[in-house]
């Protein structure tokens, strides 16, 4: 079947389309037709687009907003321009949505009822960024394509709803958690259980005997946990701002220096929230940027201190997270690196895994500086106890092969 996977954001939307089915997904040969990603919707949005070779190219056009998006998608995987194959709408027979919210509901990826759409709509006042956008992409396929056409959502909450009560709760008063659902969700679950799913295959391991620590460092950053192929333990919380440094978001953070904050700026606690979401992180120490790749360059070119000390500030709290893991699991075979952070960034990994031989895991610098531009790999010395790994996350695919699934019934 066609699937087409949408990923709809405040003013972006990506897109593909994958060819799939029971047997394709079994031998691991699932097709990517066409991809691309539309920005600043809403005003003249520029098209990068991508067809069966691969070969980008970029445009603009007047989209208003996402159903206008969805339409020019839907119009350019069907037309012969995109040479997916597909001649019409009806060769597009389903469409899995990312959602970032499933709160406590959705603990595996659904077909998209009225029930379900009012689910996720009620479920925006915790992700209020991202639920509604994703939910104006359902809306919009639907508007496109018919009720005919079946909508899955896939949430990035549901891989970690196996957590434990201890582990999900916060030490605030019991009653909260009952009354308002304030606990730990964790994010970025699509992409954690994508690189599990990866991992198991590349080293032949059985779901129930994967014991791994995967950390998701993209623009948005999060480590798992995942013992017997569950998640038991993540970074991000009630909103994917706690946890580790990222971009632009500070991470953990000690909750009293928010209201200090405020008051000696002058500032309203949504501001300070705004703070911490959008100005803080790799951002906020650096000064100059919330660009990886930028910050490594500043670091080599010029020395420059606070582009360095975001950097250790990065990879010590990664650290942090991979000895917490580790004692709470009873020890891991295997750290696992993705986003695009963890893919293309050597020096980074190595300074995260620095010094942590007395858990077993010795780093092979010349296999780790050869993992770099979407290559999966170890690079961990062959007789380390702990292997360190470099596993692509693929959140489109895993969107792709649920929504067969779920569309088949299996
Ligand atoms: P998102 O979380 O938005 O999906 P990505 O997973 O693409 O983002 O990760 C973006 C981050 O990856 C940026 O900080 C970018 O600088 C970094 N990155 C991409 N390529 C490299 C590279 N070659 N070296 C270092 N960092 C890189």
């Amino acid at each position: 079947m066609h699937v087409l996977v949408l990923n709809a954001g405040s003013a972006t939307l990506k897109f593909q389309v994958v060819r799939t089915d029971a047997e394709r997904i079994a031998a691991n040969a699932d097709d990517v037709l066409a991809r691309g990603t539309i920005e600043r919707i809403g005003g003249e949005a520029v098209i990068t687009v991508r067809g069966p070779e691969g070969v980008a190219s970029k445009r603009t056009a007047a989209l208003r907003d996402m159903r206008a998006a969805v339409e020019w998608v839907v119009g350019w995987v069907t037309s012969g321009e995109a040479h997916t194959g597909l001649t019409s709408r009806a060769d597009l027979h389903a469409v899995g949505h990312r959602v970032v919210h499933g709160g406590e509901r959705f603990s595996r990826s659904v077909r998209v009822t009225p029930d379900v759409a009012r689910a996720i709509e009620e479920m925006i006042e915790f992700a209020p960024l991202h639920n509604p956008h994703n939910l104006a992409g359902i809306q919009a396929a639907q508007r496109a394509l018919g009720d005919g056409v079946p909508q899955v959502a896939v949430f990035d909450t549901a891989f970690h709803q196996t957590l434990a009560e201890h582990a999900f709760l916060y030490a605030i008063p019991y009653p909260l958690y009952r009354r308002h659902g304030v606990r730990r969700y964790g994010f970025h679950g699509t992409s954690h259980r994508s690189v599990a799913y990866r991992y198991r295959h590349l080293t032949g391991t059985e779901r129930v005997d994967v014991r791994i620590i995967t950390l998701h460092l993209g623009n948005g950053c999060s480590a798992c946990a995942i013992v017997g192929g569950e998640s038991i333990d993540t970074s991000m919380g009630f909103t994917p701002l706690e946890g580790l440094v990222m971009g632009t978001r500070s991470g953990d953070i000690d909750p009293a220096v928010l209201d200090y904050i405020a008051t000696k700026e002058g500032l309203s606690l949504p501001q300070v929230e705004a703070l911490l979401n959008s100005q803080s992180g790799l951002l906020g120490i650096s000064g100059l940027t919330n660009d990886m790749r930028d910050l490594l360059a500043e670091a080599r070119e010029h020395d420059d201190r606070r582009a360095k000390l975001a950097i250790r500030m990065f990879c010590w709290r990664a650290r942090k997270y991979v000895g917490a893991y580790l004692a709470a699991m009873g020890g891991a075979d295997a750290i696992v690196f993705a986003g695009g952070i963890g893919e293309n960034a050597p020096e980074i990994r190595a300074e995260i895994c620095d010094g942590m031989e007395w858990a077993g895991l010795v780093v092979d610098p010349s296999a780790n500086d050869a993992l770099t531009g979407g290559k999966a790999g170890r690079f961990s010395t062959d007789d380390s106890r702990l292997a360190a790994w470099v596993v692509p996350t693929d959140e489109e695919l895993l969107i792709a092969r649920d929504t067969c699934r779920v569309v088949g019934g299996t």
